[in-house]
């Protein structure tokens, strides 16, 4: 394959411009979330074109600016990438060491030029601090937790192609020695059409990792409480309806817990409603931290949770609430080096002939939870140990009161 180089170097320039611009004029208004990682690759992108055009003007003007400042705008500009990649992945940001590769680019482009002139070396040098600086962008794209997304997966691709490509280069040098030879020559084409096309291909891929996280936040604002995190009333209605044809199409067990935090008022009133959030988010983390990945908790709305237990019959149910209880009483919870109790009020419901339905379940153990209520508070009381007159409250749990 053979491609004019000057050609594809101003298809680069021109396109990292045009792309560089678009981008910074259609993300504009974009969340600060994602708003400062794409800031950042189109920075990268407009610094493309500068070294391109140096490195097209080379005869024309001094070797210092088409040779030395030219390669190290070109690595800039991909670390900038890589830097926007990881801001955008929460990944440590290694300004440091990305300035240290331009500084090494720079000296050794220099060096390479004036002292021991070397075509292959200067071509060995930028390409290999180019892959040392995708690296640091593929790991970027690796995720520790969750689903690698599959346009992260693209964007690695892109990467992995184009290290791929100049690892070839690199290996093929010194033979290839300028743009003549014919491996040079054919390499070269590649490389530089990849370049060329490189501004598109990998914004296309980065933009649409930056769509799925936009999605993923809108799904987020959604679905789930904004102060815990946890599923907000919409979505717990969906999923227990959800949980409740599984459970009965596979006739297994089905539990509810609602939770209310005992006299939270009084820790608003007395600590301030920051302190009442923080409460609230503690809250939640005990329940969560003690649940099962297939449990769903929900914030039903103020002090109130609920968690939907498939697969759990009447007595593991009790049993968790039970703990639950106890964690949430020793949570050891403390406002500015206060402690402030923090107990909660538990009921507990099962699927079963006197609950045949969802609507059934959630009212009888929200009339358990206000029985443990009445019944004087940091209890857990079960929809089975009321009478069938359910707001009646049981000659035992009264006496306890
Ligand atoms: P009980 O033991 O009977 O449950 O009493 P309580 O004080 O927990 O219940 P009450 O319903 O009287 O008070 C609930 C309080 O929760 C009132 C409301 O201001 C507060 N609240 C609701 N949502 C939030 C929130 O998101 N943050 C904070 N800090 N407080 C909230
Ligand atoms: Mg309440
Ligand atoms: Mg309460």
């Amino acid at each position: 394959m053979h491609l004019d180089i000057p050609t594809a170097m101003n298809l680069a320039a021109t396109l990292a411009l045009l792309v560089g611009l678009g981008v910074a004029y259609a993300a504009r208004g974009y969340p600060a979330e994602v708003a400062g990682p794409v800031r950042v690759w189109v920075y990268g992108l407009l610094l493309q074109p500068v070294p391109y055009v140096l490195f097209a003007l080379r005869g024309d003007i001094h070797d210092l600016f088409s040779i030395v400042f030219a390669n190290g705008l070109l690595v800039a500009a991909f670390a900038l990438q890589m830097h926007a990649l990881r801001l955008f992945n929460a990944r440590p940001a290694r300004v440091p060491l990305f300035a240290g590769f331009v500084a090494t680019t720079l000296v050794g482009e220099a060096l390479l030029t004036w002292f021991w002139p070397s075509l292959p070396l200067r071509i060995v040098l930028v390409s290999l601090v180019i892959i040392l600086l995708v690296g640091f962008g593929l790991s970027a794209l690796r995720r520790r937790h969750g689903v690698r997304t599959r346009a992260e997966q693209l964007l690695g691709g892109i990467f992995v192609v184009g290290a791929g490509l100049l690892a070839a280069r690199v290996v093929v040098q010194p033979a290839a020695v300028g743009f003549d030879g014919a491996p040079a020559a054919t390499l070269q084409g590649i490389v530089f059409t990849y370049a060329a096309l490189m501004p598109v291909v990998a914004t296309s891929a980065f933009m649409l990792m930056v769509g799925d996280r936009l999605a993923r936040d809108v799904n987020r604002l959604a679905t789930r409480d904004p102060l815990t995190g946890v599923y907000n009333r919409h979505t717990l209605a969906e999923l227990a309806n959800r949980a409740y044809v599984d459970a009965i199409r596979l006739g297994r067990p089905l539990s509810i817990v609602s939770f209310d935090i005992d006299h939270f008022k009084r820790i608003n009133d007395e600590f301030g409603h920051e302190a009442g959030d923080a409460a609230l988010c503690r809250f939640a983390g005990i329940l969560s931290e003690n649940l099962r990945g297939s449990d769903i908790l929900a914030r039903m709305g103020g002090e109130e949770f609920i968690a939907l237990l498939p697969d759990t019959d009447e007595a593991a149910a009790r049993t968790l609430a039970e703990t639950l209880r106890q964690r949430i009483a020793d949570s050891g919870f403390e406002v500015s080096g206060w402690p402030v109790p923090l107990r909660a009020s538990i009921g507990v419901g099962t699927l079963d002939a006197s609950a045949p339905g969802v609507g059934d379940l959630l009212r009888a153990t929200d009339v358990a939870l206000h029985t443990a209520k009445r019944a004087g508070r940091n209890r857990v009381v079960a929809a089975s140990q009321l009478d069938a007159h359910a707001c009646e409250m049981p000659a035992a749990l009264a006496a306890m009161s």
